[in-house]
């Protein structure tokens, strides 16, 4: 198996997921960087998995099946009906999705759209708007409980497993964390280092950088407390996440 990030719009990626000469593509906000991509890299298109409906993330699909007719569409059950798609599957939390050779997990994790999903296939997660490198989505369908058990739930992935989400919003995700963590030495040094294309990250560096995967460290907690958090975990990863919506 083999991943290609594939940029589209300003700051969205997209993913070709490579077997056997076919690709799956994850998250196609337009059909023309993927139908580029997929010739570079000699390979036909297989199936679709979108990880919510947001249009940045859903909008080239159209296109997409009426130049490879016949493929599968896949989609969390929730958001299939929030966009005008002809979706050929819809998927619950655990389902598996088989693509050749390949079987890929579906996490269901609301909070950033109710029907959102992270599709795991060996050992990548493609996590759309719920776990950005460095970040997290913005909370606009769900509630901060259900946003905090979704990260949690990618958070119990191994260390190795490799992050590829949906947009480039690293650096300033990693300046909010070092503005939430000053003396994080694991965020200096991730953002001292920090690459473009920035994925895929992997779980063990977001479970250390990453200050929404970090609601119960007391750093994060009292710097949510300087905010007026209580010190459960869902409220301080509340009151981040209100935070990081006014950072700039
Ligand atoms: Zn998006
Ligand atoms: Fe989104």
């Amino acid at each position: 198996m083999q991943v290609v990030a594939v940029p589209c719009l300003k700051d969205n990626y997209a993913y070709l997921v490579i077997d056997a000469g076919r690709a799956v593509v994850v998250d196609p906000s337009e059909a023309a960087p993927i139908e580029a991509a997929l010739a570079a890299n000699n390979v036909t298109l297989g199936a679709i998995w979108a990880t919510h409906h947001h249009w940045d993330h859903t909008g080239g699909i159209a296109d997409l099946v009426a130049a490879h007719p016949g493929i599968d569409v896949v989609i969390g059950a929730t958001d299939a009906d929030k966009v005008k798609v002809a979706f050929t599957r819809t998927v619950n939390d655990g389902d598996e999705v088989a693509f050749g050779s390949l079987r890929a997990k579906v996490i269901h994790n609301p909070g950033h759209t109710l029907g959102a999903v992270t599709f795991l296939v060996e050992g990548c997660a493609f996590t759309g708007d719920t776990l950005f490198c460095g970040g997290c989505g913005r909370v606009f369908e769900g509630d901060a409980g259900m946003m905090h058990g979704a990260l949690m739930k990618l958070a119990a992935l191994p260390d190795d497993t490799k992050i590829y989400c949906g947009h480039e919003y690293t650096a300033s995700n990693l300046k909010f964390a070092a503005a939430v963590e000053p003396d994080n030495a694991a965020i200096a040094t991730r953002l001292a280092a920090l690459v473009t294309p920035s994925v895929p990250s992997t779980m063990a560096e977001e479970r250390a950088t990453n200050p929404f995967l970090r609601a119960a460290d007391p750093a994060v907690i009292s710097a949510a407390a300087a905010k007026g958090s209580q010190p459960d975990p869902v409220s301080v990863f509340a009151a981040i996440r209100e935070w990081k919506n006014n950072f700039k």
